[in-house]
């Protein structure tokens, strides 16, 4: 199978030339040129299975330079003792209709790891079948949790080298110790003066930097991006659909080709658009709800088909969906216009004008399957006390967005169908906000301890003990000095 790029359906590439370049040069995001489908008794074969090997088929469906014993080598090797949990992603009913997809059993506590604690296999593996023979330095920036979802996945994986930039002042006092104790000998972190757009905005020019590219290839070194644009990070992020849906059956709360919604705390729509995936693989699922908190720019598009990033930018209590341009979106649109040039002109109208508005039959596409709905933080800390009140249920802030999106959408609708909420981080990763939502308050040092008190909880074993590591990376540096420290760095 190929992909090509939404920017020009002629650019075709094997899945590890996609993989391994990440982004396509035309600027478009790879996608592949068919969609697998999966029949009803293949369905109800992979009930039976664990997730291990349900990932082992799915992502195989995409993958045909890779064999099976070798999808099943990195499947066993992404999805083992590195989780928390027997399953890496355990549903957890709270009602006959409602169960929360709990994708934060792994090393980073937040749901970056299904996709992150897989990449560095798939990238490994894809770069020896293109015949690259350099080194690849990972470089992110971070809004908090692909950051460390990142470093845990590359961590001494050889070949490879990872460095990571945080805003200063833009990421959780817990995202924070997570990154700068982080251990290995091939990883290099930095805060960088500013705000996430700031650090982003560097790590951009770095990357567009063909002199310096030209210097690290001198070295045998070049750069790519563990970002959700990368086709190898959204692949593994179709499984969990498939897999929360097959132990939904397993509940015999729903029977095997019954419909399921699911409800996506959404911010650069990769989660989301995976759920897509699987729908059109023929998995049977209802509505896809897309989540956004008070940054609602989905909200209004998935409404009314006018995508306007001209807004202010609201910073709240669940950052990783802080954000107003949703690069995922731009697969949706290839996916329902099946036109390159059409998608072509969305993007320059979006980089010209801040805006765009899609095609009817576009808009009508997106509205078949995607419900929206918003929630600002005020009802994102009302939602964290009523679940956890109603069902003694901790959720951590992003998960409420999407818990509330959900109620407010059976509330209109009048409906309640089987819906799976997907979780995307232990609430202890934001124990501030998710114990003052429980009305409680400690000093930073404490706050684990009195969330665990206050909600009679386990702290998580990855954030235990953090504040009494040694800090490996206390640097912050200007944004002109970024790129010295990176090419410093791969020296
Ligand atoms: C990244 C992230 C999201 C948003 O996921 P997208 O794939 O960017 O839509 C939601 N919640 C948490 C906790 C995240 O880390």
């Amino acid at each position: 199978m190929l992909y090509y790029s939404t920017r020009d359906k002629n650019r075709r590439v094997t899945a590890s030339r996609a993989i391994s370049d990440g982004l396509a040069p035309d600027g478009g995001l790879y996608i592949p040129e068919c969609i697998p489908r999966v029949s009803a008794e293949k369905l109800e074969a992979l009930c039976k299975a664990n997730y291990r090997e349900r990932a082992t088929y799915i992502m195989g469906l995409y993958l045909d330079e890779f064999s099976e014993d070798e999808l099943r080598a990195m499947t066993e090797q992404a999805y083992g003792e590195n989780f928390e949990t027997e399953s890496p992603a355990p549903l957890r009913f709270v009602d006959e209709e409602t169960a929360y997809l709990e994708l934060w059993h792994g090393p980073s506590c937040a749901f970056k790891d299904m996709a992150l604690q897989m990449l560095p296999h798939l990238l490994t593996a894809s770069l020896k079948k293109c015949g690259e023979e350099r080194n690849v330095c990972i470089l992110t920036a971070t809004s908090g949790d692909t950051g460390k979802a990142a470093l845990e996945g590359f961590c001494e994986v050889p070949g490879t080298r990872v460095v990571v930039f945080y805003p200063q002042d833009g990421v959780s006092e817990m995202q924070k110790l997570q990154m700068v104790t982080q251990k290995g000998s091939n990883v290099l972190v930095s805060a960088v003066e500013g705000n996430f757009d700031d650090a982003q905005t560097g790590v951009k020019k770095i990357f567009g930097d063909k002199a310096l590219a030209e210097r690290l290839n001198e070295k045998a070194v070049f750069l790519s991006s563990a970002n959700s644009m990368n086709w190898g990070r959204l692949l593994p992020q179709i499984v969990y659909y498939f897999s929360a849906y097959c132990d939904y059956v397993i509940s015999g709360k729903l029977r095997c080709g019954e419909k399921l919604d699911f409800c996506v705390p959404t911010g650069n729509f990769g989660n989301i658009l995976a759920g897509y995936y699987a729908k059109r693989m023929g998995l049977p699922v209802g509505r896809l709800l897309c989540a956004s908190n008070a940054n609602d720019v989905l909200t209004e598009f998935i409404e009314t088909g006018v995508y306007n990033r001209n807004r202010s930018f609201h910073t709240t209590i669940s950052p990783s969906m802080d954000i107003l341009v949703s690069s995922n979106l731009e697969r949706l649109l290839m996916l329902l216009s099946e036109s390159d040039s059409e998608v072509r002109t969305y993007m320059e109208t979006l980089s010209e004008k801040g805006c765009y508005t899609v095609s009817d039959s576009v808009r009508q596409g997106v509205q078949e399957t995607l419900s929206a709905g918003c929630c600002d933080d005020v009802r994102t800390k009302e939602t964290i006390a009523a679940v956890f009140n109603t069902y003694n249920y901790l959720i951590d802030p992003h998960t409420a967005v999407a818990a509330r999106v959900l109620d407010d959408y059976r509330e209109k609708t009048g409906e309640k169908h089987p819906c799976v909420v997907v979780s995307t981080a232990n609430p202890y990763k934001f124990a501030s906000d998710v114990l003052n939502a429980l009305g409680g308050e400690a000093e930073e040092c404490r706050l684990l301890e009195a969330l665990s008190e206050k909600s009679s909880t386990n702290v998580p074993a990855p954030l235990r003990g953090l504040h009494d590591l040694p800090v490996r990376f206390g640097g912050c540096v200007a944004k002109a000095d970024m790129s010295a420290l990176v090419e410093n760095y791969l020296s």
